[in-house]
């Protein structure tokens, strides 16, 4: 890898939702990009919005000084690394000491297994999840979670503050995730808590402004309360003043709950509310939430309760 990695050709690797948004404002900050994606309609797409792309990983891979890997899974992370059906593995065909950048949310154990074969194979590997969702990927205020070693933190730092507003190093290979993950934790255990606890008010005869009025200057006080409220009225942005249109979907919070529950077990953390939360949304992603805000969680619990 060139000393200045930052400024060399970046192999763009996955422009769905996400990747897409993110390649476009590091080509509009002027970096070289080379974008590839097995999707036609999402290359066409990224091409439509000036990014260039080619017809292979591995086109795009040669010759790059940072691979970037925005993909659904860790399965399709670390078989784009290591080659499948064929293909040649992306670790092959880089040249010597590419940095290998994941910002796809993926297992912990998956992501120190995707920098243990980079390492192996003489690159530089980061995982750096983000949050965010469409909106951030493309205003370019991402949060990004940093798991790297402090030089190679360093040298991706400058790109990854062009596609995000806060860049957290949170410690060597895997941290990202890890990070990542028990956030979501938190949050998608803190939304079926406090839409329980709406829910549980409406019974008890209290408004939603009243319950809202008291819990968010209390020790009930979060963010699933305060910017993400699951009923409509005392959060005017929040998705539920707009019938649960994402957001984010309960199909990535049902994902990202997975991984929680992957990373519990592979602990042996007792994380029952974790287990617990991962099966309501798996439920609720199975039952035509997919593709709804999270916060809709409050409907299903709703329903359930009435008498
Ligand atoms: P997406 O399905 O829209 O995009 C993924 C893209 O990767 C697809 O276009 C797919 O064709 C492509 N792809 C698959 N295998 C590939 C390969 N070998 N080489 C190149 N491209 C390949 O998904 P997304 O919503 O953009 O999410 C991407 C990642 O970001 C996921 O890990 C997701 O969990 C995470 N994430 C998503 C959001 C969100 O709001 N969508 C928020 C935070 C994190």
């Amino acid at each position: 890898m060139s000393e200045n990695a930052a400024s060399g050709t970046i192999a763009f690797l996955g422009v769905g939702h996400m990747g897409g948004p993110m390649a476009v404002n590091l080509v509009k900050a002027g970096h070289q990009v080379l974008a590839y994606d097995p999707v036609p309609a999402a290359l066409e797409a990224a091409r439509g919005q000036g990014v260039p792309t080619v017809e292979s990983a591995e086109e795009a891979v040669a010759g790059a000084s940072v691979v970037l890997t925005m993909l659904p899974s860790g399965k399709h992370v670390l078989d784009a690394y290591r080659g499948v059906d064929g293909a040649p593995g992306l670790l092959s065909v880089a040249g010597p000491d590419t940095l290998f950048l994941d910002c796809s949310t993926i297992n912990v154990d998956e992501a120190r297994e995707a920098a243990a074969i980079a390492l192996e194979a003489g690159h530089r590997s980061v995982d750096a999840p983000v949050s965010g969702g469409v909106v951030g990927a493309e205003a370019g205020t991402l949060t990004f979670m940093v798991g790297a070693l402090p030089e190679d933190f360093e040298t991706v730092k400058p790109i990854l503050e062009l596609m995000g507003r806060r860049i957290v190093h949170c410690g060597d290979h895997g941290a990202g995730q890890a990070a990542k993950v028990c956030n979501n934790m938190i949050l998608g255990v803190s939304m079926i808590a406090v839409s329980e606890a709406f829910v549980l008010g409406e019974k008890l005869g209290l408004t939603h402004q009243a319950l809202f009025d008291v819990a968010s200057n209390a020790s009930g006080q979060c963010w699933a309360l305060t910017t993400n409220c699951p009923v409509p009225g005392p959060v005017p942005g929040s998705p539920a003043n707009r019938d649960y249109q994402p957001g984010f979907a309960g199909a990535l919070m049902a994902k990202d709950l997975r991984l929680a529950v992957n990373a519990l077990e592979s602990t042996g953390v007792d994380g029952q509310m974790g287990h617990l939360a991962s099966k309501i949304y798996d439920a609720f992603a199975a039952e035509g939430g997919a593709a709804r805000d999270f916060s809709g969680i409050i409907t299903e619990i709703r329903d359930r309760s009435a008498t």
